[in-house]
């Protein structure tokens, strides 16, 4: 039998949880964020997989002894990761695709519903929210704001699911035409879009509003999938163990080099290699928004304000998962972890003592590009090679020719976004103007659904309470 993880509190005081419950909370109750009370060791269940084994079946393989011990069996797990990697429209899920000869590779990671890599995750962890939730007997009313990018990846992962509504709020007439239609064209009923006469702050304050209003989010049972919840970064350790295992698997080592905002896809590649991957060296690439890249060149956290770029999904003042790693480098000590987090908040600046750093920079490198720089990187990449790159990918092509170790050690670079999601400043780059894949290729012709409400919160809440069917 496969022992159940237990989930614990890198601030050291909330109660350990097991699965489901870690899965619907998000947040422990003591502000931190919840990571396994030990790392499951991969074993022969992982490596001896056929190498042509389906994706879906490698992931709930890798999954099982974080998810069980609740109410998903293993046959649950099964029939929820087949059907949730059946939507991503690749025959390998996450393809390998060579740029160039010197063992640098692309891990296609964009070819789920809404074109971006959040989809191999929340695909099964809209899945897993139903069957936890009905099992229950409960239901949920999630709520976001989003600026374009993240909306629609949770709206599709919240689609048609009989236990989830999901209002998400945008600001009207500043996203861009196909990041609107991408979430104003699910015809679903479960899911509702409102355009706010506003800014993206404005929509982000209203859903604070929301949260902050206790008796309005009992009611309602809010609940975000925000990118801190332990069910979206289990479920992105997979791809890193494909591609260990397309690489040799077990004592072969490979680097990954990720394209890095909230520390959430690079921490999962960190956690393949706490459970025995043989990770060489993990590139985080930044954009201007540079926080983690300027703390490991000097060992301290500053805070500053976040400019935009071309690459809007890295742009963020702080990298909330961090304070997983954080927690690792202090050696599971939460005490700790809490007092420099608080110290952070108070003073916008943390250090880290010298063996958490030593520590850090023995697997890490980093390396940071502003918008020119992706920009020619965007351009030699489809000059040398043919090849169309997403400003995000393209930063972390940048990083890994900036900053690998071993030329012998295949490296990874996590291709996190389609082309076509950012055509503008592909276009600029390359002269290129990147064409939407088949199934979206109408995506301008479909009929759009979406409220129009003011910047109000009595407006915004009244209509959440009309749509939601939570009843208490
Ligand atoms: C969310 C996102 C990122 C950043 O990932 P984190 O897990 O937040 O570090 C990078 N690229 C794209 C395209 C994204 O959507």
């Amino acid at each position: 039998m496969t022992e159940a993880v237990s989930y614990i509190s890198t601030r050291g005081t909330a109660p350990a949880l097991g699965f489901d419950d870690v899965l619907l909370s998000g947040l422990a109750r003591d502000g931190g964020l919840y990571v396994p009370d030990a790392w499951p060791q991969l074993g022969t269940e992982v490596w001896d997989l056929p190498d042509d084994v389906a994706y879906a079946i490698l992931a709930a393989e890798v999954l099982w002894p974080f998810v069980t011990g609740g109410s998903v069996s293993r046959d649950d797990l099964d029939g929820m990761c087949a059907d949730a990697y059946a939507t991503i429209r690749h025959p390998d899920v996450v393809p390998l695709v060579p740029l160039g000869d010197d063992g640098t590779w692309l891990l296609e990671l964009f070819h789920g519903p809404t074109l971006a890599f959040k989809d191999l995750a929340l695909q099964l962890v809209g899945r897993l929210f139903d069957h936890v939730l009905a099992a229950r007997g409960e239901r949920l009313t999630i709520v976001g704001a989003t600026s374009g990018d993240t909306g629609s990846a949770a709206i599709e992962a919240c689609r048609d699911r009989d236990s989830l509504d999901i209002v998400i709020l945008h600001p009207a007439g500043r996203v861009s035409e196909v990041q609107r239609r991408q979430m104003t064209t699910v015809t679903s009923t479960n899911v509702h879009n409102v355009a706010v006469d506003g800014d993206f702050d404005d929509c982000q304050d209203l859903v604070k509003a929301m949260f902050n209003d206790i008796g309005f989010r009992d009611r309602l049972r809010l609940s975000a999938v925000n990118s801190i919840n332990w069910a979206r970064i289990v479920s992105q350790i997979v791809y890193y163990l494909a591609a260990a295992r397309a690489f040799g698997g077990r004592g072969e080592p490979v680097a990954f080099a990720v394209p890095t905002g909230n520390f959430g896809n690079i921490f999962a590649a960190y956690a393949a290699s706490r459970m025995g991957a043989p990770v060489d060296q993990l590139v985080i690439g930044s954009n201007s928004n540079d926080i983690l890249h300027r703390f490991l060149q000097r060992g301290d956290m500053e805070m500053r304000q976040v400019v935009p770029t071309t690459s809007p999904s890295m742009d963020i003042q702080v990298s909330s998962n961090f304070e997983r790693l954080l927690f690792e480098l202090d050696e599971r000590n939460g005490h700790l972890v809490a007092g420099q987090l608080s110290q952070f908040r108070a003073t916008g600046a943390m250090s880290l003592h010298a063996t958490a750093m030593n520590e850090l920079r023995s697997l890490f490198d980093s390396a940071r590009f502003d918008d020119a720089e992706v920009a020619t990187c965007m351009k030699e990449v489809h000059e040398e090679h043919g090849i169309l790159l997403d400003p995000h990918s393209a930063i972390a092509v940048a990083a890994a020719r900036a900053v690998r170790l071993h030329p012998d050690v295949p490296m990874v670079v996590a291709a996190t976004a389609h082309p076509a999601k950012f055509p503008d400043a592909v276009e600029a780059a390359t002269g290129v103007r990147p064409a939407l894949p088949e199934h979206l290729a109408d995506l301008l012709g479909r009929p759009e659904r979406l409220i129009a409400l003011p910047n109000d919160l009595a407006a915004i809440e009244s209509f959440v309470a009309g749509v939601s069917r939570v009843t208490t």
